[in-house]
């Protein structure tokens, strides 16, 4: 059985104080199964793992740990700008996003450049998870399965099958990110279900023990509906891990 996760994406959002509510809302909660990671600009990290060490106590039981929205391909060196994963790991990052749509299409990254950063963030020590996702155009010229194959393959053929034994998958369909309207269940379903299948004819060891996130528009209202897919192993939230409450709350669906 795979254990649940919900990881908290800030983007370019958040603040100390959210940092505080939410650290002070899980110390207050009884133990909770999944696995929680706050991925937080990464100007916020030095302070948040300070808070996190100084409530260590009040939150064991809870698997609340950092993770990185983004790294640097190379190790270091002049990179204006950029974060290497020695530097996440540094400042106590256990995961790392790697290949958000947002960056993709922003920022440019190739499916060839999200591949060296995951091989990059596994040789800095760090999990990454992976995002994926197709576009509204891709989805209506049912293009879907191309699409999350090909982002998916540019990894596989880096990296091999034995590297998603140290890596989370999120599917994250383009249209539904911030739209407020989150692909249905059945729709996460069929997408999950396909990703784990072409990890698990390469190995079923690897396929089913993968934890597949579904992200884009999940909130407190359609939460337990999509982690109720046999094939969705938790979220990737962004708007909804702004606010502590429904953040927290989010997280107790997940259990
Ligand atoms: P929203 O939850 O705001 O739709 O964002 C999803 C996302 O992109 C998380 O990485």
């Amino acid at each position: 059985t795979r254990r649940p996760m919900v990881a908290a994406n800030w983007k370019m959002a958040g603040s100390l104080q959210l940092a505080e509510e939410l650290i002070q809302k899980f110390s207050r909660l009884p133990d909770i199964s999944p696995d929680v990671v706050l991925c937080p600009p990464s100007v916020y990290l030095d302070n948040i793992q300070s808070k996190l060490e100084a409530k260590a106590s009040s939150l064991m039981g809870k698997n609340l740990t950092l993770g990185g929205q983004n790294l640097s391909h190379q190790e270091f060196g002049a990179y204006t700008g950029e974060i290497s994963g020695t530097m996440l790991k540094e400042f106590g990052c256990k995961y790392v996003i790697i290949g958000h749509s947002e960056r993709r299409r922003m920022y440019g990254e190739t499916s060839d450049m999200v591949a060296e950063k995951f091989a990059m963030a596994q040789r800095c020590g760090l999990t990454p998870i992976l995002c994926v996702g197709e576009s509204l155009a891709a989805r209506e010229a049912n293009r879907t399965f191309e699409v999350l194959s090909g982002e998916l393959d540019a990894v596989l053929d880096k990296c091999g099958i034995v590297a998603f034994d140290n890596a989370v998958l999120a599917y994250e369909p383009i249209w539904a990110i911030g739209t407020g309207k989150s692909a249905t269940p059945e729709q996460a379903q069929e997408v999950h279900a396909f990703l784990r299948q072409r990890l698990s004819d390469l190995s079923p060891y690897e396929g089913e023990k993968i934890r597949i996130l579904y992200g884009g528009s999940v909130k407190s209202s359609n939460a337990a509906e999509l982690f109720n897919q046999p094939d969705v192993d938790g979220g990737l939230v962004g708007g909804a891990s702004l606010n502590a409450s429904e953040f927290v709350t989010l997280c107790r669906i997940a259990s």
